[in-house]
């Protein structure tokens, strides 16, 4: 057996029905699963994380009828404050937060069945005081789904930690890849024009671009069909 939420179907010969479970049936809310799925959506820069994320929120919450919590670090600020803005222009409400408190507990309480972190890599100190880990964790241990999605590398290429361990627990890693502003190939890494400062400084297309490994690592190569081949 896995941990996958488990599904309805006729027991087998010999086996005993195991218990079904199904988040909206006929209109009426049913039991939550003993644990709850995690996924993580990641990937560099403007690759369309947010929009995912929107599009999975939408579907929760309109599709499914589920009852969902959006949570993004207050200091984001670069859009709106209580909303997640995707470059598109899609938006759902979230809320900002710098510290936890009692919320898995309320929560729990209140049946939530899904909980997503927008940009999930910047819930540390000095940002956010609490475990993001541990929290998840309790989420899932209670049966709540929780989205996850961020950046999983800086733009040096180092691993975000808190999405390099997301990633490794998750049950489905959506990783997506953006457009490289040089060639136009498949990018995976996020580019910072400046190529100075600290690892996080909040900016959008004036100070970076999402980019091939080739034009992230040597900016100015002029590219010959022979770079890319097998690639
Ligand atoms: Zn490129």
């Amino acid at each position: 057996m896995t941990k996958d939420k488990p599904v309805q179907s006729a027991p087998e010969a010999g086996q005993q029905p195991t218990q079904t479970v199904s988040l909206v049936e006929g209109g009426e809310r049913q039991p939550k699963p003993p644990y709850g799925h995690l996924s993580v959506v990641c990937g560099p820069m403007f690759a369309g994380k947010t929009t995912e994320t929107l599009k999975r929120i939408l579907w929760a919450k309109n599709g499914r009828g589920q009852s969902i919590r959006v949570f993004k670090p207050a200091f984001d600020q670069r859009y709106a404050r209580l909303q997640i803005v995707s470059h598109e222009g899609l938006a759902a409400d979230a809320e900002a937060v710098v510290d936890w408190d009692q919320r898995s507990q309320t929560m729990i309480e209140e049946s939530i069945d899904v909980v997503f972190f927008d940009e999930v890599q910047f819930f540390e100190s000095p940002n956010f005081r609490g475990d993001i880990l541990q929290i998840v964790e309790d989420l899932l241990a209670a049966g709540i789904d929780v989205v996850c999605s961020g950046l999983d590398m800086d733009w040096q290429g180092k691993p975000f930690p808190i999405i390099a361990h997301m990633a490794a627990k998750a049950d489905e890693v959506h990783k997506l890849r953006g457009v490289c502003t040089v060639c136009g190939r498949p990018s995976t890494k996020t580019y910072k024009k400046t190529g100075s400062g600290g690892q996080i400084e909040i900016g959008g297309a004036e100070l970076y671009e999402s980019r091939c490994t080739i034009h992230w690592a040597v900016p100015d190569l002029e590219l010959t069909p022979d770079l890319f081949y097998g690639r």
